[in-house]
């Protein structure tokens, strides 16, 4: 008997409406663990290369872990998974909440969706089975709506719902998947893979409890969890994500004005310090957690924000603040709020505006191109306009809603070079020229640019943030600005350990270094929970697996080495704020990147994996 998790994935086809349930032998499970490895096994298994990311082919998987709805703190994340419309290729985005723990008492470890509904449906899944069911009368509203409709219509209003707004019915490949309103698998475009299905949406309940092996252990260590939590861990429960809004634009890394500058002279007003002062209603959580980071903000005046869509964490505040020169927390607030409603990812849109707002300043956008609006940075209306545009895919809304590169190629006269992205897809606010390490996370993620692939260089370069990761190896404090061996190899291994933490979808927050749960608790708490002889070799290698199925999924798809960089602003001197002048060498990085691909035992020229590292890691199938 399997414990910690059902031993059961339900397989969804859509061209024929038709259900069935799959289960895997033990190894899977111990072998992928969950989350976005398990999801790739599906994806390399069983999506052709090449493959239209909107057309029926295209494969969904939501996924869970070996220790998804066990007590601990944290563990309320699941991946979302698909070839990508954002960048044709690996996409991946995770979610907190409690969708994940509802589908495991459901009796379900992840949902495999293949096809395309000739009508629109949802997905209701409870207590080992599960039923297609019309989304007729669903189509072209609101989450809200959706999910109070769904509620009446099955009758019980603790059903946790995964679903997409209208962007995602109209396949805006900035569309995100939001579950209870305000937590969103946000990134690479998934709404937009969901909307192509037809798939209005995803509703779960189910009245199990996990099995775990040792059910004293798994309580011992939810509380020792509990017992060492000390607020703040870098004040995150108290003051949200944003509470280093301030901090950073002190530092010159909090980027400003399409990552223009690194400081915003309105930071103060839109950090999180003013935020639990002003306009905070609730700290949020998610299921199981003692952190309670997430905001819940209302407004009354001048615009209408109700706290039922959460609150800004820090990338929607970057986003729509210091990115676009708007200082009104008020105003971030309702574009926060947008999002969650239209089903839209705050950071990409925030970005494509932002770019937007670059253009129409250095004159490739007139008035003519933005329906009249004036479209200057700190203009608040023209950006809250401009979430509705792209939410609604209306005038330039719908040029940035098929993605930034699409639209600086319809732009023309040299956008471009105002297209802060990789691999097609925005980069979230978190500044590399000011650490460099995240320069190389951004660059060789399967994803495209993402933040929650490793911790930030910050974190190793002091001796008390080095004492916390020795259990990795790590001993040495290293420079922000350092791109060496000596990081590279420090960025690998973290890079692993945070692969680790999202295939087992344990929130970052709770983990080392930001929070108190510890490397060998992991393991002591997965050993516990599974029964399995595991260490933390065993399970550092399922999140090696993962990068290299992803960099794998990727080459399939055409990808290159090439594909492996920064935008060029990165290279070019910062123009303002405490770091200006500061630019990332191109001779250091690309040594850096090098350096990556020797040590992870790639081609130092093409960066395709070795035969022999993929043996090694079982995935020999892959070769
Ligand atoms: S720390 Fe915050 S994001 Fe993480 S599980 Fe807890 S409440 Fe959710």
């Amino acid at each position: 008997m399997p414990y910690g998790y059902n031993g059961k994935i339900l397989r969804v086809d859509l061209n024929s409406e038709s259900i069935s349930i799959e289960e895997p032998q033990e190894i899977l499970y111990s072998r992928y663990l969950g989350g976005g490895t398990l999801a790739l096994y599906y994806l390399l298994r069983e999506l052709k290369p090449k493959s239209d990311p909107l057309g029926p082919e295209n494969i969904l998987v939501f996924a869970g872990s070996v220790i998804s709805g066990t007590p601990a703190a944290g563990l309320s994340r699941f991946s979302v998974a698909a070839k990508s419309p954002e960048t044709g290729g690996f996409g991946e985005a995770e979610a907190g909440g409690w969708w994940i723990p509802e589908l495991k008492f459901a009796g379900f470890d992840a949902i495999v969706i293949k096809g395309k509904a000739n009508r629109p449906v949802y997905l209701w899944v409870h207590d080992g089975q599960a039923e297609i069911r019309d989304a007729g009368h669903l189509w072209g509203k609101f989450p809200k709506e959706t999910q109070d409709e769904i509620r009446r219509e099955l009758g019980d209003d603790r059903i946790r719902i995964a679903l997409i707004g209208p962007a995602g019915e109209k396949l805006a490949k900035v569309a995100c998947i939001i579950n209870e309103l305000k937590h969103a698998n946000g990134r690479t475009g998934l709404g937009a893979v969901m909307g192509s299905k037809n798939l209005k949406a995803i509703a779960v309940r189910g009245k199990k409890r996990m099995e775990v092996a040792d059910g004293e252990a798994v309580q011992r260590l939810s509380k020792r969890l509990k017992d060492t939590y000390e607020e703040p861990y870098f004040s995150v429960g108290n003051l949200g994500t944003s509470r280093v809004t301030t901090m950073f634009s002190e530092q010159g890394i909090l980027p400003t004005l399409n990552f223009r500058k690194g400081s915003f002279e309105g930071a103060e007003a839109i950090g999180g310090e003013t935020m639990s002062k002003t306009i905070l209603v609730r700290r949020g959580t998610c299921y199981g957690c003692f952190v309670r980071c997430k905001r819940e903000v209302q407004v009354g005046e001048p615009y209408f924000v109700d706290p039922i869509y959460g609150g800004p964490e820090y990338e929607t505040v970057a986003a729509f603040g210091s990115m676009c020169g708007i200082d009104d927390l008020k105003a971030i607030s309702k574009a926060n709020q947008l999002c969650n409603a239209y089903g839209l990812d705050t950071i990409s849109t925030g970005s494509l505006i932002s770019f937007a707002m670059e253009c129409y300043e250095k004159g490739v956008l007139t008035k003519r191109d933005t329906d009249g609006l004036e479209l200057q940075f700190g203009n608040t209306e023209a950006m809250i306009k401009m979430v509705e545009k792209i939410g609604n895919r209306e005038g330039l809304g719908d040029i940035l809603a098929e993605g930034i590169c699409h639209a600086a190629k319809k732009f023309g006269k040299g956008a471009e070079n105002f297209a802060i992205h990789v691999k097609g897809m925005p980069v979230p606010f978190h500044e590399p020229r000011g650490k460099v390490g995240v320069g190389l996370g951004y660059a060789v993620s399967a994803t495209g640019p993402d933040h929650m692939e490793f911790p930030h260089d910050p974190w190793w370069a002091t001796e008390a943030g080095v004492t916390l990761l020795r259990p990795l190896g790590i001993f040495e404090p290293l420079d922000v600005f350092d791109i060496g061996p000596k990081k590279v190899r420090i960025f690998i291994y973290l890079q692993q350990y945070w692969d680790l933490l999202n295939t087992l979808g344990i929130c970052m927050f709770t983990a080392k270094p930001f929070g108190p749960q510890t490397f060998n608790g992991i393991v002591d708490y997965v050993k516990a929970v599974t029964g399995w002889e595991t260490s933390l070799f065993d399970l550092l290698k399922v999140a090696e697996r993962h990068t290299h199925m992803a960099r794998i999924f990727n080459l399939r798809e055409g990808f290159t080495a090439q594909d492996d960089t920064l935008p060029d602003r990165f290279f070019q001197p910062m123009e303002g704020g405490t770091l200006k002048g500061k630019k990332i060498d191109r001779e250091e990085f690309a040594r850096a990147l090098e350096a990556y691909y020797e040590m992870l035992g790639w081609d130092t020229e093409t960066g395709v994996p070795k035969k022999g590292k993929l043996a090694e890691l079982d995935l020999d199938w892959l070769t």
